[in-house]
């Protein structure tokens, strides 16, 4: 079996990278893992920025998106029960996010790899990366019991934190950075109208809460949980009481509850790894780097790594560009690093930490009256918030 480009991952980043390698007239076989209903199962990001949202459009599969998705003009903070609105179009020369869940982005990533024709090999076990130095690398991987062999010309690492293709790279050649938060998000998604238009940011001395959603009818809260906290410890009724605790009153009373569609508890992570590349083998996405939910910025990384790999490959088959090749880490890095500056500001910002000392915890304060205080401070988080701009590929 023979490809241009084989991707390991059918994530969001591995289905887009391929819908727009596909599009170009790049040819790409996607291996995954796990069967589609899994992928499908998995709830996780459902803020996009205004980048992403345009590379899904370029792509091709924003019909779905553009006819259901939110558009949301601002978010809110909430500190000692005091509601701050962060008007991002203001702020921003009319830049917003849209609410869309990854779940949707995905199905819609699938649905339209299947109209297309390209292939995708769900099931798969065993997948190992060879000779990524060399001008043709393969991919050797077993499906239904038989060991098959895939060559390529470049391989995408699109498989997630826990995936082989990081592994696949000599320890000695990657440099890590990682910072492991004291705490967890316990997160709940039902079937009830959000509790406010926007989606609210919110600092309680109880811990963190984030109230997001997914669509006009279907909600998703987050509520700062000790690491120590297991999910069975938390019934639908624990879970909405110490949600309202947490929120002032006019909201608490206007909190639609009811029965989960899904509860888990997800530990919070920064991490980077360098470089984003090895020979002709190529980190995208979670594969390289994760970010504590609190910027949503997980999904909108993995979507800017794409948006820069793809626009190289085409160079590459194109115009026989080979010296962008080894741009990318580079390009990829200086957008994941200020992505994962603005997640730990606002983990920093919006938590409470049990072992700060009284200095941290003033700092942790005036940087709130600062931020949240100033047009200036507004501007720097609505402007990261909608997501800073990608570099031009040339
Ligand atoms: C529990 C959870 C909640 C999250 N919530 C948010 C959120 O609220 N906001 C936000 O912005 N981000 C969130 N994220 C992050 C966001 O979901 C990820 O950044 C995003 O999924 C990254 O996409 P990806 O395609 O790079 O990786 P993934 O989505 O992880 O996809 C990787 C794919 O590779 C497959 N795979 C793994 N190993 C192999 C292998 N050896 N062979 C073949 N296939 C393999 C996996 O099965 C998977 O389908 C969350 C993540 C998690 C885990």
């Amino acid at each position: 079996m023979n490809t241009q480009v084989a991707i390991i991952g059918a994530g969001p980043s591995g289905l887009l990278l391929g819908q727009l390698l596909h599009n170009a007239g790049i040819k790409t076989v996607i291996l995954e893992r796990q069967t589609p209903e899994y992928v499908l199962g998995r709830i996780r990001a459902g803020i996009l920025e205004n980048g992403t949202v345009e590379l899904l459009r370029e792509a091709g599969v924003s019909r779905r998106m553009d006819a259901e998705g939110l558009i949301h003009h601002g978010v809110e903070f909430l500190f000692a029960n005091q509601r701050i609105p962060v008007p991002l179009s203001e702020l921003t020369g009319g830049k917003t996010v849209m609410v869309y869940g990854q779940t949707e982005v995905t199905r819609d990533l699938m649905e339209a790899r299947q109209a297309c024709g390209a292939q995708t090999i769900y099931g798969v076990e065993q997948v190992e990366l060879h000779d990524l130095k060399n001008d043709k690398p393969f991919v050797t991987f077993v499906k239904n019991g038989e060991t098959c062999r895939l060559e390529c010309d470049f391989v995408a690492g699109c498989d997630g934190f826990h995936g082989v293709s990081r592994q696949s790279i000599p320890r000695d050649i990657l440099r890590e950075y990682e910072s492991i938060w004291p705490f967890g998000w316990l997160g709940l998604l039902a079937d009830t109208p959000p509790v406010n238009h926007e989606l609210i940011y919110a600092h309680h001395e109880r811990g963190f809460v984030l109230c997001s959603q997914r669509s006009l009818t279907r909600s998703r809260y987050y509520l700062q949980v000790p690491l120590s906290d297991k999910v069975e410890q938390w019934s639908d009724e624990r879970f909405w009481g110490e949600l309202k605790r947490r929120l002032p009153d006019e909201l608490s009373q206007k909190l639609v509850t009811g029965h989960s569609l899904e509860k888990s508890i997800a530990p919070l992570r920064s991490y980077v790894v360098e470089p984003m590349q090895y020979g002709r083998m190529f980190l995208v996405g979670d594969a390289a780097h994760i970010v504590p939910p609190t910027g949503a910025k997980g999904l909108n990384l993995a979507v800017s790594d794409v948006n820069y790999l793809w626009r190289i490959l085409r160079q590459y088959y194109r115009h026989g560009r080979e010296d962008l090749l080894s741009h990318y880490s580079q390009l990829a890095l200086n957008r994941v690093w200020k992505g994962e500056r603005f997640s730990w500001f606002m983990t920093h910002l919006l938590h409470d930490f049990q072992d700060k000392s009284a200095f941290d915890r003033k700092m942790q304060e005036v940087d709130r009256q600062y931020y949240l205080g100033s047009r200036a401070g507004l501007t720097t988080i609505a402007e990261n918030y909608v997501g800073l701009p990608y570099e031009t590929v040339e």
